[in-house]
């Protein structure tokens, strides 16, 4: 039989983390499996159809900068695009779009189908073949067998899937999709911690029932922002308005009186839910104070009727659920498409893992997305990439690659993960990064760039692009920092009606620029003159505004560097170092940390520990 069974890599699930992962080992000259249960739901948006926000957005364009295909897919499905936090620093602004989701998954599915070196097979993995503490390959429902270098597992809220309405309850990964459970069997038999998590999603509502004249009026911003930096605006779809409703007290009494029968209150759900996500019955038990909360309604897509309503995730009985959603202004007519839902499932700790997000016990195997306690789409195709970058490299017997917590958001990411663990869907915030000023959306692509091209993940097109930019932001930042203004000149007197007070001396526009009062486009009135291309004159100034903090954290960076450097042994028996607390041996000999950096940033180790531990290192050499 002439089928293919021999691969580098072998990705099982074609969900976010899953479709990164299976791209960019593809794109790396890897011989790529991606096996998943139903090729028609590759880029599956299981709850809202939306892209970025803030912090996720930065790991967005992350993910672009290193070729992945997020950016680029949200370009070509997004039917509303917003700058969140624009009035604020640069640090936290934030693009998010609403997407159409069948649009999204084409996107999906026809860069997926046009990567050489990547082929794509529908069926369950069952099973993984595990010799000598090293993956080998998987074995499909059917009693395929595939053989892999390395595997990446993906499975999403599939393994032990259970969805919950009211208190009825059944299997499933995601509404409409049967759960993953004789690999949630094997995983348990294999040496990883297994625990429970939960998250849920709104009912789904026909637009034609709803009234939209009492809502208020969201439209996207104009000039419509770009997700990916090889985007562009002409690649956008149709751009449509969502609506702002809220729940009125009505809702919250009739939320209050499906409390007896929440499989949450009830305790028929045991997993943790996502904090920051809350559902609906969650929002009224825990705020009992407030009167009402805010509900963005979002459309789907260009092509239906039906609409998110952010907001409102719920799990209560179905009778409950159409009475809540018909009190709120605007929905007194709704017709339910679709039930909310909780669903439980499990996830592997990813303490488990290392910074490649390889698991420490089986060798060859990796981890990623919402399997490792995450929530998000972008969040799983962060990981997605990294072990897809790592999985493809170790086949190829190429050293590990990721990047450091002062170069990625996806290193913030995943050095949280493997150094605390979580015991909650775990979310991403621009709050998660010390050195925010430095990890900007804004400039993903000329901290990655580089990298992506090393790594054989970024094209001769996009490095093309992305040189010329650099060159650009060069050449206008040496402008600045050249051009001097005098006092009495006619640039001079420009200036002074920009400034707050009036120059005394020459200064060079940079020096101008550095001035609270002062923006570039004051500079380009002053100067006479304006770079091109917008993206390069806020980079410019960004960078000249900003330079004082980000120099700062910059010098913080290097000095803790070289903390980042001293390896730590996987088996370093903490338990015989001398000086360190019974405490901080237990918690550094579940962790396990790679460097001595990561040890420092475990929870309760001191940096008297932190000594020890490298005049023990000193010792051992
Ligand atoms: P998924 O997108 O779940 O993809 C997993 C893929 O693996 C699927 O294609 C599946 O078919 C396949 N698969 C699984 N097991 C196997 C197997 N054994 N063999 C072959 N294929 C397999 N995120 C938020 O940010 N906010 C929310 O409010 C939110 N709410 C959610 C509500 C619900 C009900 C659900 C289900 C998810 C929600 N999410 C939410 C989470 C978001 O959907 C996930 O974080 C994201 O999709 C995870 O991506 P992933 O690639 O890890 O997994």
């Amino acid at each position: 039989m002439d089928f293919p069974t021999r691969f580098d890599v072998i990705v099982i699930g074609g969900g976010h983390a899953g479709t990164e992962a299976a791209l960019a080992a593809a794109r790396m000259g890897s011989q790529t499996l991606l096996l998943t249960h139903n090729i028609e739901t590759l880029g599956q948006m299981s709850c809202n159809p939306a892209i970025g926000g803030i912090g996720k957005s930065h790991l967005v364009k992350e993910i672009d900068a290193l070729g992945g295909a997020m950016a680029r897919a949200t370009d070509r499905a997004g039917i509303q695009f917003r700058v969140l936090n624009g009035r604020k620093g640069p640090a936290v602004r934030a693009t998010r779009a609403q997407t159409d989701r069948i649009l999204y998954k084409a996107a999906i599915r026809e860069i997926l189908e046009n990567q050489p070196n990547l082929t794509l097979f529908q069926q369950s993995a069952d099973d993984l073949i595990v010799e000598n503490e090293r993956v080998t390959g998987v074995v499909t429902q059917t009693g395929i067998r595939f053989l892999g270098k390395t595997v990446v597992l993906t499975t999403g809220t599939f393994l032990g899937g259970i969805i919950h309405i009211g208190m009825k309850n059944h299997a499933g990964g995601r509404a409409g999709d049967a759960p993953a459970n004789a690999l949630a069997q094997r995983l348990r038999e294999l040496p990883f911690n297994v625990g429970r998590l939960k998250t849920g999603t709104p009912p789904r509502i026909d637009a034609r029932s709803v009234d939209f004249s009492v809502m208020q009026q969201q439209w996207g911003d104009d000039p419509t922002p770009v997700m990916s930096f090889m985007g562009s605006r002409d690649e956008h779809p149709r751009q449509v308005c969502c609506h702002i409703t809220r729940t009125t007290e009505e809702t919250h009494d009739i939320i209050r009186s499906g409390f007896d029968r929440s499989p949450m209150f009830t305790g028929n759900i045991g997993g943790v839910g996502p904090r920051y996500c809350p559902s609906l019955e969650d929002k009224v038990s825990r705020f009992a104070d407030k009167s009402s909360h805010q509900i963005f309604v979002e459309p789907e897509g260009l092509t239906t009727h039906e609409l998110y309503p952010n907001g409102i995730s719920t799990s209560l009985p179905f009778d409950i659920q159409v009475r809540a959603v018909q009190s709120i202004p605007g929905f007194e007519k709704a017709h339910i498409m679709r039930p909310g839902y909780a669903i439980e499932y499990d996830y592997l700790n990813p303490q488990d893992l290392r910074h490649t997000l390889e698991t420490k016990f089986i060798q060859g195997l990796y981890f990623a997305g919402q399997i490792n306690g995450t929530t998000g789409y972008e969040e799983a195709a962060a990981q997605g990439l990294l072990a897809g970058i790592n999985a493809a490299r170790q086949a190829q017997d190429k050293d590990a690659w990721y990047p450091r917590r002062d170069e990625a958001y996806i290193g913030v990411l995943v050095d949280d993960l493997i150094t605390m663990g979580t015991s909650e869907p775990y979310r991403m915030f621009t709050s998660r990064a010390e050195y925010r000023l430095i990890l900007r959306e804004d400039n993903a692509d000329l901290r990655l760039t580089d990298s992506g091209r090393e790594l054989g993940l970024v094209d001769d097109e996009r490095w093309r692009k992305f040189n010329a930019k650099r060159d650009a932001i060069g050449t206008e930042r040496s402008r600045l920092e050249g051009t001097r203004v005098h006092p009495n000149s006619a640039a001079g007197e420009r200036a002074n009606q920009y400034l707050k007070q009036p120059l005394g001396r020459d200064h060079t526009l940079a020096e101008l620029l550095r001035r609270p009062e002062i923006v570039y486009a004051h500079i380009a009135d002053i100067a006479e003159y304006r770079a091109d291309d917008a993206i390069v004159a806020d980079q410019v100034e960004i960078e000249i505004k900003y330079e004082g903090y980000i120099s700062r954290q910059a010098d913080e960076i290097e000095r803790l560097r070289k903390n980042e450097n001293t390896a730590l042994p996987v088996d370093l028996d903490y338990g015989i170092i001398g000086g360190l607390s019974n405490e901080i041996k237990q918690k550094l000999g579940a962790v396990r940390p790679e460097t001595v950096a990561q040890a420092s940033r475990v929870q309760g180790v001191t940096p008297a520990a932190i000594s020890q531990i490298l005049v023990h290192m000193k010792k051992r050499e």
